[in-house]
């Protein structure tokens, strides 16, 4: 199935502007322990690869949140943007950025055994470990 979308999004200020194009509607969902912090729950994201047009360069400010990834948001709102991986820059964009659309769905659920027990998704998805998922990527593009 290779049902593609495109989405147009942008921050709560509206500084940043990002459109994403020939997009697969799966929201993959982080519960680890960075993330939570980071956004106060969950992380939920789309994997744009390197197919993101951002406007509002000058009001990104990126935080170097790992030697492999960055994390970026806006410096007027504080809206959070996106997961930036730096061997391949992969941008993981947050959903909530997006106009929705019919077709988006979740899909992946990561670091399944760092989720905290007071919440739960109630749809399906393939749910993965943090091990399991250290495991997957290690086993594709390496860098
Ligand atoms: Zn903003
Ligand atoms: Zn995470």
């Amino acid at each position: 199935m290779n049902d593609t979308i495109s989405l147009k999004g942008q921050c709560l200020c509206g500084a940043v502007k990002n459109k994403l194009t020939e997009l697969k509607p799966n929201i993959d969902v982080c519960h680890c322990r960075v993330c939570r912090v980071w956004g106060g729950g969950p992380f939920m994201s789309l994997d744009a690869g390197q197919k993101i047009e951002t406007s509002g360069a000058q009001s990104i400010a990126v935080y170097d949140s790992s030697d492999w990834a960055e994390r970026a948001f806006c410096k007027q709102c504080g809206s959070h943007l996106y997961y930036r991986l730096k061997h391949n820059n992969a941008h993981h964009v947050l959903v909530g950025l997006f106009d929705m659309d019919d077709k988006l769905k979740l899909e992946n659920q990561i670091f399944i055994d760092e989720k905290p027990n007071f919440y739960n998704f109630a749809e399906q998805s393939i749910k993965m470990t943090g091990a399991e998922f250290f495991a997957m990527v290690a086993g594709e593009d390496e860098p």
